[in-house]
């Protein structure tokens, strides 16, 4: 594991701020490299725990360096590489002539980097022949794509430099905690505060909550489930006490009238009594964000993880408009992207109705070019799949998926309903998963195939601003692990596929480019030499252009250049009875996603090394519940156990679950597979349970 240059300019492998950071040989320290904060618009230096300890990994003992195949007596033996590819083709194409080609699943990763989600998509598409390709990022950011799709008929997650925040008069932030899950992040809150207008809705008075202390804004905690109820509300007070902005309403965009009815039963009276948000907070949050020069509306997964997160996201995308914040320099609307590549992830065709430069896969057109990119007939690119809830749901059941390939993903920690999950991975006939760590899926596998940690490959990300960036090689990677693009590559010759499978991550980026070329997310103006000057790329970047730091400026992506209202209704959530508790699941400082790497982190782990549920002092006492005791979660779906922490700023109605763990400490043993219908988004953020003491 030796560095390959001095210093190394490169970004996280976490989250989606991707914060810049500068690797340095650190030969006799634990780990190879060390990490500094480097200079950069979204972190301006800044780095979280997680960040500053992310070399850790890079010298961790339990790394895989071999393949791993799956012993008659449960146990895994090393094996070649030959030998496990020779047996994954024979496999999948034998699985494939028996049950056709839709039998052969492949699982992606919204942490992948653009390169490999691309080479992914391909390669499930004319390799495999398959329709069955989705990724994680499904469970993560597809209800806040589809609401942004059906508005402005494009989406990107922040359609503004992150940095205009920070001029801001006013920002409401419902759903997400940006001061636990990126907290260089919140440094572009600080205008808002500095003028009192930061609102943040969550049931919980959470890292993010507490900053609206001190007369820096307000903290606003709906019932469970109530979000759309509090944004209909504060759009009515908009339109009653004529706060909109008519020219804008008429000249950008259709569908006001709808709304303005829809909107209308929704006085804030009638709002208070459905979410418990007092009517002068629901009036004074309507009023504050029509009064400031500069506003901005940010939506995280905590109201969009629901059955109905599109419509939710949908009515914040309405206040959006409502008050003609959306495409103007110093306003906007933006959802807040998760995982690390989770915006790139989402544009190259790793999403099961997707085909690169965010095509649709059903459109004639977009078949045809990139059909011809790859050199294949467009009739032979199947059509569109199943989503990510469903092609886990199908694996091993009649007429479903009987091999499926993993790759960036631990599904039977990151998944809703885990323990389906699990057992549906075990009626498979051939389960491979390609990881650097023996995951919690991975430990489930028939073949393990070991990749390559971040600071070990080239390739590129995609910010949640939708910045194309590099990440660098810092240092070579153990002798036995491979690239994906090389096994894609490796699989592709057994399968005898067509097209090109390069091994080198700046040709499949400009293949990527010419692919994504016209699409929605062009990217065809941009090189990794180009990226390698430093340049701000933002998508789109046709050739010939300088990128669009700050998309609709001019007009939205639908035909007639307008967005679209979209009148929503609530729908009642899945409530509370009797002694019942509404659970809500998230993320906690230390971990990232599943925990598969931050939980192999001393610094990280060592805090929480056991699952921690947070409840209400008050809800407690009922149930005769002390302060750090064991307690028990439970629904008809499974049952946790966790260690309590009391406290006062959770509502007495809910408990919260960070689900970054395994096994019986899995939040997702307790969550709903139900989906939302436009977005195929599991429901994470509504679940009731019963909790009791542990004797
Ligand atoms: Fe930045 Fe996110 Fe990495 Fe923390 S985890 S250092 S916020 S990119």
């Amino acid at each position: 594991m030796m560095p390959v240059s001095a210093t190394a300019d490169t970004h996280c492998p976490y989250c989606a701020l991707q914060c810049a950071m500068t690797l340095t040989p650190s030969p006799g320290d634990d780990a190879p490299v060390s990490v500094s904060g480097r200079e950069f618009p979204t972190n301006r230096g800044g780095l979280c725990k997680k960040g500053w300890t992310s070399a850790d990994l890079l010298a961790r003992g339990d790394r895989i360096t071999t393949p791993l195949v799956r012993q008659p007596d449960g146990s895994f033996a090393e094996a070649a590489w030959s030998e496990v590819l020779d047996r994954i083709a024979r496999e999948v194409t034998r699985i494939g002539r028996k049950s056709g080609a839709d039998a052969v699943g492949v699982f992606g990763g919204g942490g992948l980097t653009n390169e490999k989600a691309y080479q992914l998509g391909k390669f499930a598409r004319i390799a495999l022949g398959t329709s069955r390709i989705d990724y994680n990022g499904r469970f993560c950011m597809s209800s806040a794509a589809a609401a942004a799709n059906r508005a402005f008929g494009l989406d990107r997650g922040l359609p503004f430099p992150l940095a205009d925040l920070d001029t801001a008069d006013a920002v409401l932030v419902m759903g997400s905690n940006m001061g636990d899950t990126m907290p260089p992040f919140v440094q572009h809150l600080q205008g808002a505060r500095a003028r009192g207008g930061l609102i943040v809705v969550d049931p919980r008075r959470s890292t993010t909550a507490r900053l609206t202390a001190d007369g820096a804004g307000t903290h606003v905690q709906p019932a469970p489930g109530t979000d759309m109820a509090l944004l209909l509300g504060v759009c009515h007070v908009v339109i009653a006490d004529e706060l909109y902005d008519r020219d804008y309403v008429d000249a950008r965009t259709t569908g006001f009238d709808a709304v303005r009815r829809s909107v209308s039963p929704w006085w804030p009276e009638r709002t208070e009594q459905v979410t418990g948000v007092p009517a002068r907070i629901v009036r004074d949050i309507a009023h504050r964000l029509a009064g400031a020069r500069s506003a901005y509306v940010l939506t995280g997964r905590g109201v969009e993880q629901h059955s109905d997160g599109t419509d939710t996201a949908t009515a914040a995308i309405n206040l959006a408009l409502l008050l003609g914040l959306v495409g103007r320099e110093g306003s906007g609307y933006g959802t807040l992207t998760g995982q690390g590549n989770g915006q790139g992830g989402r544009e190259h065709g790793q999403k099961s109705d997707q085909l690169p430069g965010y095509r649709k896969i059903t459109d004639p057109a977009a078949r045809a070019h990139v059909a011809r990119v790859w050199g294949v007939d467009p009739e032979s690119i199947p059509g569109p799949g199943i989503p990510a809830v469903q092609l886990l749901a199908s694996c091993g059941a009649e007429g479903g998926v009987r091999a499926l390939l993993v790759h960036g993903s631990n599904v039977v920690v990151s998944a809703p309903d885990v323990s389906q999950v699990r057992a549906a991975l075990g009626r498979l006939d051939l389960l491979v998963v390609s990881d650097f760590f023996l995951s919690e899926t991975a430990q489930l596998a028939d073949i393990v195939l070991p990749v390559l940690q971040w600071a070990e490959e080239e390739g590129t990300m995609t910010n949640l601003e939708g910045r194309v960036i590099r990440r660098r090689k810092a240092i070579d990677p153990p002798p036995g692990a491979r690239s994906e693009l090389w096994i894609l590559r490796e699989l592709a010759a057994r399968l005898d596929a067509p097209g090109a499978w390069s091994l080198d991550p700046a040709e499949v980026f400009d293949e990527l480019a010419r692919a994504s070329a016209g699409g929605l997310s062009d990217y065809s103006g941009l090189s990794h030499e180009l990226l390698d000057t430093g340049l701000a790329a933002h998508w789109p970047y046709p050739q010939g252009s300088s990128g669009t730091p700050r998309v609709f400026l001019d007009r939205f992506a639908h035909d007639d250049g307008r967005a679209r209202f979209v009148s929503v209704r609530p729908r009642r959530p899945e409530t509370p009875h009797g002694s019942e508790l509404s659970l809500v699941t998230g993320r906690i400082l230390e971990h990232y996603q599943s925990g598969t790497q931050t939980r192999r982190v001393a610094e990280l782990n060592e805090p929480n090394p056991r699952l921690v549920a947070q409840m209400h002092p008050v809800t407690a006492r009922d149930r005769a519940i002390d302060d750090g005791s064991r307690i028990r979660l439970t629904n008809h779906r499974g049952a946790v156990e966790a260690d309590v922490q009391l406290s006062p700023d959770i509502r007495p109605d809910t408990v919260f679950l960070p689900f970054h763990y395994a096994g019986s400490e899995s939040a997702n043993l307790l969550t709903s597979a139900a989906t939302d219908p436009h977005s195929a988004m599991p429901e994470f953020k509504n679940a009731v349970v019963t909790v009791e003491a542990v004797a």
